[in-house]
């Protein structure tokens, strides 16, 4: 076999990490990646330009399907002592691009740069430097510095973006000499391993497999075992799950019961029953003083890790779009208000919380899912506008969290697989669901609108895109009505 069809990749090392037998099958090709849900690279390239922006005469490997080419060409920039952007290295069947790798004339020597778009720094990012430092200093390549260049999450933009306090630099060669051991150690086990990576199957012991239903490899790991994982689905079960499920106990009646959580107990016994869980007690209690007239309101947001409009701070949710359905319950009527910042060059806070502030009646109880994001919304937005502080102070005690029955399993339905999520707890309890929209997740709408500020679409792009938000954000809040609906129903709950 060539160099190339064995080559590990840092991305593989790292996989290694999150599970062994993951990083086994993908790497020998026998499952594909799991594809990324939401493209990440959005900012990336802009990300990229800022870091390299520091550096002056550096020499730019192009990525691309020419690995050898990249790697001779970063052979000759080394060779010529030049400092080089996206250096290809390779040393025996091990691979890595670094981000910068830089000559310094004063000690002769290479100074590996990695540019993170974050604001911690991760293990993740400590065993790359490691995974570097084996390739370059393999190569014979004197390793004296590592720096990282990642977020200062706390920078807030002005006027002018001030790259110097955006960008958080720092030198971790101390940090790695100091885990150097715990490293070494790994590095060990991952070469072991690849020498004998064992029966590729589920492996309790394995703490990083977490779901036996999530991973793209369940075929391969579970093969000698029946296809029932609906105990994955127990809530909290964490590594509990994973002991009783090499037990062989496979169904939720296997279970030793006694030793179940209170939570898990509801669970188990729904599906036993296949029947609703309701503790009328303690959702009679949560639906003490609700107003006649009750609002649902949820937000999407955006936020993109290089601040865009002043008074923003990296990674800072904007809100862009609301959905609003208030119902009076005494003569049932339901209106629906909505408002969606068309223009995508312009804070959208501002107009945000003045269509709200409009549309939102004052003195009624306003219920959201986790309504803490909500609540975090109109708050951030309100200090960066204090001209809406306050609207927030009289909003800020009416807010009613429609999620917390579901968390606390006051309500469970077996259709909800152990999950209380709204994508999860709406198909159970109605008939809506998410399925036959364009836009299904949090995550793609946030995603969309940044597409949509970056200026990636076409203008038929952009007025589709507005729809499928407006819509998908539509159904969150109306999801919402059809929950406390049905919730009241269930309890004939009197209004305050
Ligand atoms: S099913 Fe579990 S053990 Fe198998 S590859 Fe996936 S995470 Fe790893």
């Amino acid at each position: 076999m060539s160099n190339s069809s064995l080559r590990i990749t840092k991305s593989n090392y790292l996989q290694f990490f999150r599970c062994p037998n993951a990083f086994h099958l993908i790497h020998q090709g026998l499952v594909s990646k799991p594809p990324q849900q939401f493209n990440s690279n959005l900012e990336w390239s802009e990300f990229q330009n800022l870091c390299r922006s520091l550096f002056s005469n550096a020499v730019t490997i192009e990525k691309s399907q020419d690995r050898e080419g990249a790697i001779q060409k970063t052979t000759q920039a080394i060779q010529d002592k030049k400092t080089t952007f996206s250096a290809h290295l390779q040393f025996h069947e091990y691979f890595t691009i670094i981000e910068c790798l830089q000559y310094d004339p004063t000690r002769d020597g290479w100074v590996i740069w990695d540019f993170r778009p974050v604001g911690s720094l991760k293990l993740d990012i400590l065993r790359s430097f490691y995974y570097h430092d084996k390739v370059a200093s393999g190569l014979g390549l004197s390793i004296i510095g590592n720096q990282l260049i990642r977020i200062q999450s706390s920078y807030e933009r002005s006027e002018d973006f001030d790259l110097n306090a955006y960008l958080n630099m720092s030198e971790i060669s101390e940090k790695l000499r100091s885990e150097k051991e715990t490293r070494d150690a790994e590095w060990q086990e991952f070469v072991e391993f690849r020498c004998e990576p064992g029966e590729i199957r589920f492996d309790s012991e394995k703490s990083k497999c977490r779901s036996a239903k999530a991973c793209v490899a369940t075929d391969h790991c579970f093969s000698n075992l029946p296809n029932q994982f609906e105990i994955f689905d127990l809530r909290d079960g964490n590594d509990l799950t994973k002991t009783w499920f090499k037990e062989n106990r496979l169904r939720y009646e296997d279970l030793p019961y006694t030793d179940l959580s209170p939570i898990q107990k509801i669970q188990v016994d729904a599906h036993k029953w296949n029947a609703v869980h309701f503790d009328r007690k303690n959702l009679e209690l949560f639906f003490q003083n609700i107003t006649d007239t009750v609002a649902f309101l949820d937000f999407e947001s955006t936020n993109p890790y290089i601040p865009i409009f002043p008074k923003t701070r990296p990674f800072q949710h904007l809100p862009f779009l609301y959905s609003l359905h208030i119902w009076d319950s005494k003569t049932n009527e339901l209106v629906h208000k909505t408002f969606i910042q068309e223009d995508t060059s312009m804070d959208p806070r501002p107009s945000v919380l003045n269509a709200l502030s409009h549309d939102l009646p004052r003195g009624i109880t306003i219920f959201s899912f986790n309504d803490f994001f909500e609540k975090l919304i109109i708050e951030e937005s309100s200090l960066a506008f204090p001209e809406f502080r306050p609207f927030w102070q009289e909003v800020e005690p009416r807010f009613k969290d429609l999620a917390l029955p579901f968390k606390r399993f006051w309500v469970y339905h077996p259709k909800q697989n152990g999950k209380a999520s709204l994508k999860e707890i709406l198909p159970a309890f109605t008939k809506e669901n998410h399925k036959e929209l364009s836009i299904q997740a949090g995550q793609d709408a946030n995603y969309q609108y940044l597409k949509l500020v970056k200026k990636q679409v076409t203008v038929e792009e952009k007025k589709s895109v507005l729809e499928d938000l407006v819509a998908y954000c539509k159904l969150d809040s109306y999801g919402l009505f059809l929950i406390y609906r049905m919730l009241r129903e269930e309890l004939s709950i009197s209004q305050c």
